[in-house]
């Protein structure tokens, strides 16, 4: 049939179901899929047939990036998703609606915290906030209505490592999820899933990204956690928004996957944070090399912290991989890998000296990310959290002259030479 040029130009030399078997995962950058006949959409649509409705919902390329996700990590399932920070908000109201309670490290990302003391209350969600590393306070915060234990792998701003194992025998004492934010250990420093942690969650704009160029993330279930207890209300009363779907009892085969399909059937496809196809393929490239990155950015962590701690400008040293963490040994119990990129430390002259030893850096960038494979830094006290009084950061446990590092993918003398550079501009 011949067609106008109209029509040509929106149909010719596409495959409808078939696509070329490139060896690289191709981008689908598409919103819809083609049904192959009226029945496969109502099988679709009624979930008697998983498949591809809608990009919101499903799409090629972001199931391939879940599938290398779930499997770095040993997982059932994975989903991906528009950022961590979307992330972090549905592996929380997944499993707790208005009147539950969270229990959780108090040592959190800033914006999750912000998520966590400001956000979720409005919503009727309360988190009780605990020092992962006292177990009789976890334990002691957990009640009738808590529905999950959240912490961070390495956590913010302390780079404490909490002892996933004791944490995962408290919830299950109590019959509750663990979900670990493991943004900064990645799958290759850390597989949560195999230490007592049931649902593991990425930034992947971070490391697993790797090279600062797009934002993502996703969460991990490890497919064991039970959920049919009455407790869990999402998932054992009927979805009125998909044909009465009971997640905990209606699944058969596929209920190892209860958490993962709820959040895409429920969240995801209602509150919509899907990840761009683009965004999915440029993480789809930056795993391929996520092994050798992390063993890189932990080997230049673990040198930059060796060279700061015998720095006579330097009061003190955060960093896992040191014997005198705090957490040192429940870092060098689980983290087989390296203790990875993520670096604090005090400079002596306080918050004066941050600036000046921020502004005489060179090589490294100044900026608010962190997991890129280029040098970062960035002062807290005059930037992020400038506007709080001393006291106030110091409650927030950031001392005034507290600096991160996010330590790159450089040669290691030049990354030294240049934090020197910074040292000599901080001095009056
Ligand atoms: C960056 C980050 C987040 C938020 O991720 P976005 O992709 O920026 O939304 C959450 N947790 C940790 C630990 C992070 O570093």
């Amino acid at each position: 049939m011949s067609h106008k040029q109209e029509t040509i130009a929106l149909h010719a030399g596409q495959n409808k179901i078939e696509t070329a078997p490139s060896r690289a995962v191709a981008v689908h950058r598409t919103t819809a899929y083609n049904f192959r006949d009226a029945e496969h959409a109502a099988n679709l649509f009624g979930l008697k047939e998983l498949g591809y409705i809608y990009t919101r919902l499903q799409n090629p390329t972001q199931n391939a990036l879940e599938e290398r996700v779930a499997a770095l990590d040993g997982g059932a399932a994975a989903l991906a998703l528009a950022s961590g920070t979307s992330a972090v908000f549905y592996s929380i109201i997944n499993v707790a609606r208005a009147g539950d309670e969270i229990v959780s490290s108090k040592y959190l990302y800033g914006g999750t915290h912000t998520m966590f003391a400001e956000i979720l209350p409005t919503l009727g969600i309360t988190v009780r906030l605990v020092d992962p590393l006292d177990l009789g306070e976890l334990e002691n915060a957990i009640n009738g209505k808590t529905r999950a234990i959240f912490i961070e792998t390495i956590g913010n701003p302390t780079l404490i490592v909490p002892d996933f194992e004791a944490i995962g025998e408290v919830a299950a004492r109590h019959r509750l999820p663990v979900i670990a934010d493991a943004t900064f250990t990645t799958p290759i420093l850390l597989r949560p899933l195999d230490h007592g942690v049931d649902i593991a969650l990425y930034s992947l704009t971070k490391w697993y990204g790797g090279h600062g160029t797009g934002i993502g993330g996703a969460v991990v279930d490890s497919g064991r956690f039970n959920w049919d207890d009455p407790k869990f209300t999402n998932f054992v009363e009927p979805d009125g928004g998909y044909h009465g779907l009971r997640y905990a009892y209606d699944l058969g085969d596929l209920s190892p996957l209860a958490y993962i399909l709820r959040m895409r059937l429920v969240p995801l496809r209602n509150l919509g944070a899907a990840i761009a196809p683009d965004n999915a393929w440029i993480f789809l490239q930056g795993i391929e090399t996520l092994p050798l990155r992390m063993t890189r950015h932990s080997e230049n962590g673990m040198a930059v912290a060796e060279y700061l701690s015998r720095h006579p400008q330097v009061e003190w040293v955060w960093y896992p991989g040191l014997k005198d963490h705090p957490a040192h040994d429940n870092a060098a119990k689980y983290l087989k890998n390296g203790f990875g990129g993520m670096i604090a430390f005090g400079i002596a002259g306080g918050a004066d000296a941050g600036a000046r030893f921020i502004n005489g850096l060179e090589l490294f960038s100044h900026v608010a990310n962190v997991g890129d494979a280029k040098s970062l830094a960035i002062h807290p006290a005059t930037t992020t959290h400038s506007q709080l009084t001393e006291d106030d950061q110091r409650a927030a446990g950031l001392p005034p002259e507290l600096v991160r590092l996010s330590i790159g993918l450089e040669a290691p003398e030049d990354i030294i030479a240049d934090l020197e550079t910074g040292f000599a501009a901080a001095k009056l």
